[in-house]
């Protein structure tokens, strides 16, 4: 071991010391929000390495890479300030000054994606699998789809019942498989109204493994079923990844779905794999991405010995907080049932439920609401958490307004955004010259070709393994204008020496493309610079494409307004999130706004029992990130396409005025008949 000491019982309380301190076995751990499971795993880290564990021996799984890098470093710090309480003589100091680092580095940690791909590509010999494969994000996959269902001309389809979009048969073939459940049962059950096409879905989607197939083709499914199946199937890797992996950590083990639980399961087979999962059945937020909270359920039935360790203390929120939020998840029926305590001795502000007339008076209320705290804390300290990303557009417009500094989290994607996939396209191509997705995209661009052009170019171009010189062959009437300065550029970017300089060349051709495509061309040419930087990180163009694919930057700077353009550098900004996006995270003041009936709980829930608890437990995640003050906040309707909306939460209407307190200013907006207003 590091032979360091940290005081592990004065950190942790009784229950997390077992669950830090027991390294050997299974281990679920079950508990409420904030009452520290990840706390729980760091400590676990350093007190593994502390006891001679090898870090390559640990993996650590999280949701995103993020959260893992942080469990390191808190991990890594902790070994350090051990380390520096000992004073250690200069001799030790020099003879391996960090050795914490050296240790952290080496553990392997990530999210279920990465660390899959990392083994497809690791483990390509021993697989029989070709190590250059592509990894299509969700949008590419949309296009993969569509592009298949074009190219195969499958029997005429009833005009009665529309065919689907590409996003929904996306998400029908990847919810099919993290669920395991058949496409003709799915559909029967989810989608009645396209059931005349279902054997032509059921089609679709073998067609559409087979094309992932002979192009070396990956989605994120693949990317994990892929694994599963070859654990099955080959002993030898299996046996390696068992002797290889001997600590198994999981974070928010709630939000997997059925292949990851079966990886996990594949790999702690042995009784020598040490495994512990931590996580809250009524966090979990992710059934759509085919998350299943019963892994937690049936944790003690894959494993008989498995120990179980609850923690009920809360330490992330004040008394009155913790009543809310411990008021809320009675409200959630599926699962274990707990009830968090604190005994912090200050009882703090009651959570605060405020109406305002409009979506603007909201924003203006949360921004008073900000401001007028702010001498007492940081921007830092402040969050607005959002059911979806449109929920944030009027309190953004508002911060802009009044020069308050804010970042966006988990609204459009950078990668998912339409001028960074069109250079991604390029960049892909340069990798593999024949991906047909990228070049469908890239045709597309061009004024005048539309999808079907685009498809017999790309047949044309990818029928032999010289894409480029083809490009100068192929039979289009606009050649000269527009495949020429393609095959250009892209012979250019081809010979570039590094990543940057690549991408550099792709955008002198491009951006001319992308001005007289859309209007605000400018803004998005911000988002470039990022898409720069994060090149320099990378010398080989794969590492570049996976490192995107697998683990994005979170935001677009060209929609969050304040652009971080070297004049604002501070980092003490309100984070605006959505609440998918604040999963573990705390500030001491939160907002939660847009709670009207229908976007929170969101209208396509409200007459299907689980869907509408997952709502539940979305508000429930959103409230239990708050440490001191929480306010609720609800527009007097909200308008959209989808309907109007006029009444406020069930989800605060549930709840008696002991656990909030109803803010009002004007009695005249009280109505009567308001459930709300008890
Ligand atoms: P979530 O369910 O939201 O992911 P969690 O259970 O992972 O929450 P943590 O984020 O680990 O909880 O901890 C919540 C807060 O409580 C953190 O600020 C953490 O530092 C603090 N905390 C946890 N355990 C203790 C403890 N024993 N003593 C003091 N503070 C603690
Ligand atoms: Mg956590």
């Amino acid at each position: 071991g590091l032979g360091l000491k940290v005081d592990y019982a004065s950190e942790l309380n009784p229950d997390q010391l077992m669950a830090a301190t027991t390294i050997e076995g299974k281990v679920l751990v079950i508990a409420g929000a904030g009452s520290g499971k990840t706390k729980t795993l760091t400590y676990r880290t350093s007190y593994l390495l502390e006891n001679g564990v090898s870090p390559k021996e640990i993996l650590l799984l999280t949701f995103t890479r993020k959260a893992a890098n942080e469990i390191k470093d808190r991990a890594k710090s902790l070994l350090a300030s051990s380390l520096s309480n000992q004073e250690l003589s200069d001799e030790e100091l020099a003879e391996d000054k960090l050795p914490t680092d050296k240790a952290l580095n080496s553990i392997t940690s990530g999210t279920f994606h990465s660390f899959c791909n990392m083994l497809l590509r690791q483990y390509s010999g021993l697989l029989g699998i070709n190590p250059r494969f592509t990894i299509l994000d969700t949008g590419d996959s949309e296009d993969a789809i569509d592009l298949v269902h074009k190219e195969k001309k499958y029997p005429a389809q009833t005009k009665s019942q529309a065919f689907p979009r590409k996003k929904t048969l996306q998400n029908i073939i990847s919810t099919s498989r993290n669920r395991r459940i058949q496409i003709r049962d799915l559909i029967e059950s989810n989608y009645p109204d396209i059931a005349v096409h279902i054997p032509i879905i059921e089609q679709l989607a073998v067609d559409f493994h087979e094309y992932k197939r002979a192009n070396h083709l990956y989605d994120f499914d693949d990317i994990i079923s892929q694994v599963v199946r070859h654990l099955k199937t080959n002993d030898t890797f299996r046996q390696l990844l068992q002797s290889q992996y001997r600590y198994i950590m999981v974070d928010e083990y709630q939000d997997t779905n059925i292949p990851q639980k079966q990886l996990i399961d594949l790999i702690c087979e042995p009784e020598s794999v040490s495994l512990m999962v931590v996580g809250d059945d009524n966090q979990s937020i992710y059934a759509f991405r085919g998350a299943n909270y019963e892994n937690i359920l049936l944790f003690g039935e894959t494993y008989p010995n498995a120990k179980l360790i609850k923690l009920e203390q809360n330490y992330r929120s004040s008394p009155s907080v913790l009543n809310y939020i411990n008021a809320l998840s009675a409200q959630i029926t599926l699962g274990y049932q707990k009830q968090l305590y604190s005994d912090a001795p200050i009882e703090g502000h009651k959570p605060v439920f405020r109406r305002l007339s409009d979506e603007p008076k909201e924003a203006g209320y949360i921004t008073d609401k900000i401001v007028a705290l702010k001498p007492e804390y940081d921007y830092n300290d402040f969050a607005v958490l959002c059911r979806t990303s449109f929920q944030s557009n009027y309190v953004q417009l508002e911060f802009m307004a009044r020069n308050i500094p804010f970042i966006v989290v988990g609204g459009i994607k950078f990668i998912e955004r339409r001028h960074i996939k069109d250079v991604l396209a390029f960049v892909k191509i340069l990798y593999n010259p024949n991906d047909t997705i990228a070049w469908h995209r890239i045709l597309t661009l061009f004024k005048g070709v539309g999808a079907v052009t685009a498809t017999r170019l790309t047949q044309a171009i990818t029928a032999d393994n010289n894409a480029f010189e083809s490009l100068l062959a192929a039979p289009f009437s606009k050649k000269s204008d527009q495949l020429e300065p393609l095959y250009h550029a892209l012979t250019k970017a081809q010979q570039a020496e590094s990543v940057e300089t690549a991408i550099e060349h792709i955008l002198e051709f491009y951006i001319p493309v992308l001005k007289l495509i859309e209007e605000n061309w400018r803004e998005r040419t911000e988002d470039f610079r990022v898409l720069k930087n994060l090149a320099t990180e990378h010398t080989t163009l794969d590492s570049f494409l996976e490192n995107l694919a697998l683990d994005p930057p979170n935001d677009s700077v060209a929609v969050m307004g304040n652009l971080d353009n070297g004049q604002d550098s501070s980092n003490d900004k309100v984070t605006i999130s959505t609440i998918h996006s604040a999963k573990g995270l705390e500030w001491p003041v939160v907002f939660v706004n847009s709670l009207v009936d229908g976007i929170t709980p969101h209208h396509r829930s409200l007459d299907d029992f689980e869907a509408l608890e997952e709502e539940r437990k979305l508000f429930y995640v959103a409230c239990s990130r708050a440490k001191t003050q929480l306010y609720l906040t609800a527009p007097n309707y909200f308008s959209s396409y989808s309907g109007y909306f006029d009444k406020p939460s069930r989800f605060i209407a549930e709840l008696s005025a002991d656990e909030v307190t109803v803010e009002t200013t004007r009695r005249t907006m009280i109505e009567d008949d308001d459930p709300i207003w008890w």
